[in-house]
């Protein structure tokens, strides 16, 4: 799975990218050459608003994937980026990160997150995560429907072949 640092213009995109499963690196903080440095270091493909930081990333030989000032909206963004790596855009449960930190979101029992989580929520859903570095629990709830509905229209933003799984 390819590994990613986006600017620090791009932080909607980075929570995208890490709820659909991505490696995704992300500073407010994140200075131009600390992205490159990082795509070098870490083997990343480069996600910039930066028409410069995105010359200077290609002229070094490193992926970059540049997202034009029209572009606006994260469902055009993901279809773009989806479109130029060659990324699926599915929602995977078992393949699924922190949009805070980029940590990989392991399932929980109920019982792990049961003091982070309202008793309603807790009898209401079954499946649970739990990110242990900022100690917050995730479940299927209220941003659910954003979640599928944002998948749904990038998908079909790549009816094209460009967003086709391969047939096998
Ligand atoms: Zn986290």
């Amino acid at each position: 799975m390819v590994k990613i640092v986006v600017d620090s213009m791009l932080g909607n995109l980075a929570r995208w990218l890490r709820v659909l499963g991505y490696d995704t690196e992300y500073s407010r903080r994140t200075r131009d050459r600390d992205v490159i440095s990082l795509a070098v270091r870490e083997d990343r493909v480069i996600i910039t608003r930066d028409l410069g930081l995105h010359r200077r990333a290609v002229k070094r030989n490193l992926r970059s994937v540049y997202i034009p000032p029209d572009v606006v909206e994260v469902v055009d963004m993901l279809a773009l980026v989806a479109e130029k790596l060659g990324l699926s855009i599915k929602f995977d449960k078992g393949n699924t990160r922190c949009p805070l930190c980029n940590s990989k979101l392991d399932i929980v029992l109920k019982a792990q997150v049961a003091h982070l989580v309202p008793p309603e929520v807790l009898n209401k859903y079954d499946t649970f995560w739990y990110c242990a570095k900022c100690q917050k629990a995730y479940w299927q709830g209220r941003h659910w429907k954003t979640i599928n509905d944002v998948i749904e229209t990038v998908r079909s933003r790549l009816s094209g072949s460009a967003g086709k799984e391969p047939s096998q």
